[in-house]
């Protein structure tokens, strides 16, 4: 039944529904209905000697009497006499049930009235029983025709609905197997009611999400792959080199091998850090920490890898300052911010980083007087991948990744980055986020 097509389930809901009705219809209207029928009029007939009850003193009782016998077909007569009194003057077609050549069939009740004067007097009720017989027939056939075209009319139905709903899920069936088939242009247009739409708007999301995806596969694998290729021919080449002439290697040439290898290092960490981020929900092993400090060690590491270099990195910070974050993240945010303002520090290699206080929030800001960055570039150095086509100060080529890790470690932790530069202005990298205030 699961793998019927929906006109078909539609169709035999449909004339499921219509059969029931018609088994309630004939049920009700054939073999219940003398049953029904009588059980009506002995109500009526308990309503009327009620009725009669109340006005039995009432000057109008014919009235009331000729009412009942005319709306109800009820007939009151002195109780042993089935003749009705004179008075009630009955139409002329009522015959009297005693007089007909044949009794038709009545529901009787007789019942004692007291009168206002202590007098009682004894009334019969006659509800008189029409013969259903004829009607139960003419029902029957009427039946028939009804069975007949309700069957018609659920098959027009069937066809009816079934292509006001399937005809949009065809519509979108069509579409989802060309998203299928990689085609992430696809439009949904589901119409016709709202789920479908709904359908549809959930699709066209997926659809945009997955060409996010294959253009991020697209251009990781572009950017990898030259990325990668770049320092591993060097190395090849060098290495080459120094089996072809194991006597002429320099140290410049080691130094080259060693510096590609750390590149690749630091590229696959980077990826690696990346994906990581990306993934949602983010387990952040938040603690409250003593950023200045935090700061402070990784500068002077970091000094100290680079002081040969004849690199100067000051901190100017007024107050140690608690947060509650991921310390080892955002050791790394502050590390690449710093790394970056080495690489592309100015001719005087000094590099200053500042720590501020401010409504609730820290900053860290990290200044260098190198070539800054043309505000055309300002915007995009945060995306995946992007480098500015620039010779850099040391002779390590970036990944493109630091500043996207920042922006994505600094997001997470609810806070803002940013960067001011301008061409030959030098640059400030910073980020804040939240101090964290014991007792708040
Ligand atoms: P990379 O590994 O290339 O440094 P990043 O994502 O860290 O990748 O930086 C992206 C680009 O932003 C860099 O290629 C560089 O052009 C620019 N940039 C980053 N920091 C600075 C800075 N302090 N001064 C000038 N340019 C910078």
């Amino acid at each position: 039944m699961s793998k019927f097509k929906l006109k078909w389930k539609v169709f035999a809901f449909l004339l499921g529904f219509c059969a029931l009705l018609l088994v309630v219809l004939w049920l009700f209207q054939t073999v219940f209905l003398t049953d029904m029928y009588k059980h009506i009029r002995r109500q009526e007939l308990r309503q009327a000697v009620l009725m009669v009850e109340q006005e039995i003193d009432n000057p109008d009782i014919q009235t009331i009497l000729l009412y009942l016998q005319a709306e109800n077909d009820i007939i009151v007569t002195p109780a042993h006499d089935f003749a009705p009194p004179p008075r009630l003057s009955l139409p002329p077609d009522r015959e009297m049930p005693a007089r007909r050549s044949f009794i038709p069939e009545a529901i009787t009740q007789t019942e004692d009235f007291i009168l206002q004067d202590g007098s009682t007097i004894s009334l019969t009720f006659f509800a008189m029983i029409t013969p259903v017989d004829a009607t139960v027939t003419t029902l029957q056939t009427q039946l028939q025709i009804i069975t007949v075209i309700m069957i018609l009319l659920s098959i027009i139905l069937a066809v009816i609905i079934s292509r006001r709903i399937s005809k949009p899920i065809e519509v979108v069936n069509i579409s989802a197997k060309l998203l299928a088939r990689g085609n992430y242009d696809t439009q949904f247009n589901g119409r016709g009611f709202l789920e479908i739409k709904e359908l549809s708007d959930t699709l066209n999301t997926a659809a945009v999400e997955l060409s996010k995806v294959e253009n991020l596969r697209r251009e990781l694998m572009a950017n990898v792959s030259h990325d990668l290729r770049t320092p591993l021919a060097l190395i090849y080449s060098f290495a080459e080199m120094m089996q072809d002439f194991p006597d002429e290697i320099t140290p410049g040439q080691v130094q080259t091998i060693m510096d590609e290898t750390k590149r690749l290092t630091s590229l696959v960490n980077n990826m690696l850090d990346i994906s990581q981020l990306d993934t949602k929900n983010i387990e952040l092993r938040k603690s409250s920490y003593c950023l200045t400090e935090s700061i402070k060690s990784t500068i002077d590491t970091t000094a100290e890898l680079i002081k040969q270099d004849g690199y100067r990195i000051d901190f100017n910070s007024d107050e140690d300052i608690y947060v509650k974050a991921d310390e080892l993240k955002i050791t790394r945010a502050f590390y690449n911010l710093l790394i970056n303002a080495v690489n592309y520090s100015g001719a005087d290699k000094h590099i200053t980083v500042r720590q501020s206080v401010s409504e609730g929030y820290v900053k860290i800001e990290v200044i260098d007087n190198g070539d800054g960055i043309a505000p055309d570039d300002l915007p995009l150095i945060w995306d995946r991948y992007y480098k500015v086509e620039k010779k850099h100060k040391r002779p390590v080529t970036g990944t493109g990744l630091g500043l996207s890790i920042v922006k994505k470690i600094i997001e997470i932790h609810g806070g803002k980055y940013g960067a001011e530069s301008g061409a030959d202005k030098g640059s400030t990298f910073w980020f804040e986020i939240r101090v964290d205030e014991p007792g708040v």
